[in-house]
């Protein structure tokens, strides 16, 4: 028999058999804190640190293995925070803190849980000599779509030039640092909360700050050294019981999310969130694979161990907790998709959250009817690229997790067809498979940057439409100049063969030569370059070419101009589409204008 206590609300349930920890069993969770920012701002090192502060629980020996989630008491940081807590007068409601890990993953930021976003709180880190970079504008477009409060780390302040650790306490230290270093401070500082102000955010250096409902502090601090942890972890206290009052009661559904899936020997293994609601080693879950929400029981229940000291197998586990699922399916499970606690013996009940699950996802990845394709390695992710794709203006017809496969270039090239500009396969963290038959006509943008991605892809299609756009020009005859150069005849008729340079345009054979009288003089017959025959010389080539009904020293002589012939129809069509055209091929259209208007002086116009 279970017994009950009753301690102010809540209820504490002892049993027989392991018992959850203690952070688990309120009616209330510890908020799920993430951390984001630019690569190599130092995100891994700030939550290392922070692990570290758990040192005053952590048994001797070593650290276990890294995991994507790291549970922080209350008690530890009471334990370190003590001081700082008495100073800003914050007392210490929440539970601890439930931190996703998830570096290299910018986008793993928008990780979601049903209805919004699954981390409650976010750490934005910015390296503050380099200030806020593309992933860290990506961090922010993604926490402000999603409502995610957030503080900014302003990491690295060691690394400031004649920086030195003065006084565990952060205001002191920086207020005992050389005028050197403490303007060099200022200035790189001042440089962040400027780059801020412009993205729409009223924030200050957190000691500066009046109002912290409206303002965003900025916490300096060190990965290295530990300066300012203690700092950042006060503010996100003081955060989370600003913002997220009334908002971590536990609910009566078990929900989660996945965070990472791995398949070892057969088993697949599961590492989630759960943010709502309870689990048990029996339960069984509604949880999203590549095909369809499905339902699977559990096989093991592990619960993650407060500040890394791994995990241990558990009957039941409440929310928030950082959990291992071993779970009996051979499907591949979706990174970045909700699953859902349910009854198998009511079939009504799992159906409903299968259907939701399979609208969440469809919602979620909310499709054009025309447009690129999108692929990236969890939801979380292909939902930030879909999000600032459209931001941008470009439409996606297909989205999907997993990377490029030939059945996405054959849709690619289908589209290339109507859509020439849409035939893109943009792949965010994600790379073309092997055995990929790569298509000339469908372009392939890959990285971890979606900013960049998104770069690529605008100057790809402005640099494609300009080529449908001149290939729209090509049945008419380009503008072009030719000079003949001194002392490179080759042959004086039958054919004439001479050497001249490309002075503007591009000569093919075939095109009419004029002179600079408006006199007709041959069609060029051939091009050679280096004695090999060429379809084009463009402008600067210096190559040899034959006229058939002309003699070298009557009609043509050395040094001499030509042009290519251009009819007045076509010089119309040109100048109307002046902007395919380069600045020296608008000159030499002026140019055969000009010669043309001395035999008719309305030619052209
Ligand atoms: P992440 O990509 O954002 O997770 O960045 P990491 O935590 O991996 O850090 C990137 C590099 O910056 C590593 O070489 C770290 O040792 C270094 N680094 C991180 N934090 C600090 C810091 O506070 N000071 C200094 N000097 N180096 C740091």
């Amino acid at each position: 028999m279970a017994t009950k206590i009753q301690i102010r609300h809540t209820k504490i349930e002892i049993r027989k058999g392991k018992i959850a920890p203690a952070s688990s069993i309120h009616a209330i969770r510890q908020p799920i804190v993430t951390v984001a920012g630019h690569v190599d701002h130092g995100k891994t090192t700030i939550l290392d640190k922070i692990r570290g502060t758990c040192q005053v629980i952590k048994e001797p020996g070593r650290i276990t293995q890294k995991i994507s989630f790291t549970v922080v008491p209350r008690d530890v940081i009471r334990g370190c925070c003590k001081d700082l807590l008495d100073k800003y007068k914050i007392g210490l409601e929440i539970l601890g803190f439930l931190f996703i890990d998830t570096p290299g993953h910018a986008a793993f930021t928008n990780i979601r849980k049903r209805g919004g976003a699954l981390a409650d709180l976010a750490i934005l880190v910015v390296d503050i000599n380099e200030g806020i970079m593309e992933q860290t504008k990506e961090s922010i477009e993604v926490l402000k779509a999603s409502k995610v409060p957030f503080i900014v780390a302003l990491n690295k302040i060691d690394a400031i030039t004649g920086w030195r650790k003065m006084s565990d306490n952060l205001v002191e230290n920086i207020e005992k640092q050389s005028k050197h270093a403490r303007d060099e401070f200022d200035k790189k500082a001042y440089q962040v909360v400027n780059s801020l102000t412009i993205l729409g955010f009223d924030n200050d250096l957190f000691f500066r700050v009046g109002d912290f409902t409206k303002q965003i502090a900025l916490v300096p601090c060190s990965g290295k050294t530990g300066e300012g942890i203690s700092e950042l972890l006060v503010m996100l206290a003081g955060l989370a019981q600003r913002f997220l009052k009334g908002k971590l009661e536990i609910g009566k559904e078990g929900r989660g999310t996945v965070l990472e899936v791995k398949r070892e020997k057969g088993i697949m293994s599961v590492d989630a969130i759960l943010y709502d609601g309870k689990i048990s080693k029996n339960s069984h879950l509604v949880i999203t694979t590549f095909t369809t929400p499905i339902v699977t029981k559990i096989r093991a229940l592990l619960n993650a161990l407060p500040c890394d000291k791994g995990f241990e197998a558990v009957d039941e586990v409440n929310a928030a907790a950082g959990i291992r699922l071993n779970l009996a399916t051979t499907e591949d499970i979706i990174p970045g998709t909700s699953f859902v606690v349910t009854d198998p013996t009511k079939p009504g009940d799992v159906q409903n959250v299968q259907r939701f699950l399979q609208k969440e996802m469809k919602q979620t990845l909310h499709l054009d009817s025309e447009g690129i394709i999108a692929k990236a390695d969890s939801l979380g992710s292909l939902e930030a690229l879909l999000f600032l794709l459209r931001k941008s203006g470009i439409q996606v017809k297909k989205a999907e997790i997993g990377s490029i496969k030939n059945s996405d270039i054959t849709m690619a090239s289908t589209t290339e067809e109507t859509m020439p500009l849409n035939a893109v396969i943009a792949g965010f963290n994600v790379e073309p498979e092997a055995d990929i038959k790569i298509n000339e006509n469908v372009k392939i943008i890959t990285g971890n940057v979606i900013y960049h991605i998104i770069e690529a892809l605008v100057k790809w299609r402005k640099e494609k439409q300009l080529e449908i756009e001149r290939d729209k020009l090509a049945s008419l005859t380009m503008p072009g100049k030719i000079k003949l150069l001194p002392n490179a005849c080759f042959r004086q008729s039958n054919p004439a063969i001479f050497g001249i340079k490309v002075e503007a345009g591009t000569i093919r054979p075939g095109v009419e030569l004029i002179n600079e009288n408006g006199e007709e003089i041959d069609k060029i017959k051939g091009i050679q370059s280096e004695s090999k025959s060429v379809e084009k010389a463009l402008q600067g080539q210096e190559i040899a070419i034959s006229l058939p009904n002309t003699t070298y020293g009557r009609q043509i002589k050395e040094n001499q101009v030509l042009y290519i012939e251009i009819k007045e129809e076509e010089f119309r069509k040109l100048k109307e589409n002046k902007k395919y055209l380069t600045a020296s091929e608008i000159s030499v259209l002026q140019e055969i204008a000009n010669i043309k208007r001395k035999a008719k002086a309305t030619w052209g116009i």
